[in-house]
């Protein structure tokens, strides 16, 4: 019998070509568009390690827990790094930049996370990549979080490394990733002897091996059913609408905001302003004398279907993570979500109202 996972003809080069090209018309970009063979993880590092060197004065901004990844990896290159940490309750602002720029002009690389599922703040990525280019520094955006749920915009931004993978609101796979190159970016790396080559992290192979060749030999077999997956994925895009997927993830959040406070028991957004409240995961601040985690746990026990994580390393004592994206970015599952917490919250002896807060999910989602 035929196995749909395994028996498969070998993924072509003009289809893997293909995909990309689906991926650049995603991002509306002109720029070159490399699909990596791993997680984001990959083309996040290997876009750093290829430009950043001894000679590189990056500022890094901090708005959780992939920033920090990111100066540490620079540091790694021997770059210096000036972070720009904000409380992950906000988002950073492009004055903020600006200032940060001004005080050290000879910052030459920008690196900046777009949305944060982790933390649940989105920061404005057209207004930094204005004020980043008037510096004439180069700029890194993780858009992994931010793609399918609000605009990505590499071209009209200014963005030079622009990364995003399926996992998040793409509702795709998570195993192959892409980024988008500009003409600046593939000089830095061209100039740049400590960039990556003859390795996975090289995007630079990917550029003199595969589009400086014309696109007609792929560098090692392709990682075949992720690559069908994300054509999927893209596909599905496509025939829905990124503008309706997207209104769908504001919806989301919205939804989750308004009925976190319907639902009551000191239960708040953990974003203190809805403006920088990222669409693709909403984060909730615990009621004082509840553990985000323990609330978290017994959610999950109520239903254990709903996308609820606590947040991360310290942030498990009192951030709660509501993960409305992908195929979860429904009023169902916004409603599922605060009624698993409401009944978690009513076992604590705590008084909420589960009927109000679904109300204003329902009333809500009618609206938009
Ligand atoms: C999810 C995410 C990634 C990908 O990392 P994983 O930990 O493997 O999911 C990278 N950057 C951001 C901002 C993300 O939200």
């Amino acid at each position: 019998m035929t196995q749909p996972l395994l028996d498969l003809p070998p993924l072509s080069a003009a289809r893997f070509a293909s995909i990309e090209d689906r991926v650049a018309r995603l991002l509306c970009t002109e720029q070159d568009v490399v699909i990596m063979q791993g997680e984001a993880l990959l083309p996040l590092e290997g876009a750093i390690r290829g430009t950043a060197g001894p000679g590189t004065t990056a500022l890094n901004v901090i708005t959780g827990p992939y920033g920090q990844t990111f100066g540490d990896w620079l540091r790694d290159c021997g770059a210096t790094v000036y972070d720009l940490a904000v409380p992950f309750h906000t988002a950073v602002t492009a004055e903020q930049v600006r200032q940060a720029l001004a005080e050290h002009p000879e910052i030459d690389f920008v690196s900046l996370v777009h949305a944060e599922a982790a933390t649940g703040n989105t920061n404005p990525a057209a207004e930094i990549g204005a004020v980043v280019r008037e510096h004439r520094a180069l700029f890194y955006l993780d858009a992994v979080a931010s793609i399918g749920a609000e605009p990505v915009l590499p071209d009209a931004w200014g963005v030079d490394l622009c990364v995003i993978g399926a996992q998040k609101a793409m509702g795709g796979p998570a195993g192959v990733s892409a980024v988008s190159v500009s003409e600046r970016a593939w000089a830095r790396m061209a100039a740049n002897p400590g960039a990556p080559r003859r390795s996975y992290l090289s995007l630079l192979d990917w550029k003199e091996r595969w589009i400086d060749g014309g696109r007609k030999a792929l560098l090692h077999a392709p990682a075949q059913l992720e690559m069908l997956a994300l054509e999927a994925c893209l596909e599905r895009i496509e025939a829905d609408g990124l503008e309706t997927v997207m209104a769908r993830h504001r919806s989301a959040a919205a939804a989750t905001r308004a009925g976190a406070v319907a639902l009551g028991g000191g239960l708040e957004p953990y974003v203190h302003e809805a403006s920088e409240a990222a669409p693709v995961a909403t984060t909730l601040r615990a009621p004082s004398g509840v553990v985000a985690a323990e609330l978290v746990a017994r959610a999950l026990e109520c239903d254990p279907g709903v996308p609820l994580a606590a947040g991360g390393g310290a942030l498990a004592k009192e951030m709660i993570r509501v993960n409305h994206y992908g195929a979860d970015a429904t009023a169902e599952t916004v409603s599922a979500s605060l009624a698993a917490l409401g009944a978690a919250l009513g076992e604590l002896g705590v008084d909420v109202d589960v009927e109000r807060a679904r109300g204003v999910v329902g009333e809500l989602w009618g609206q938009r």
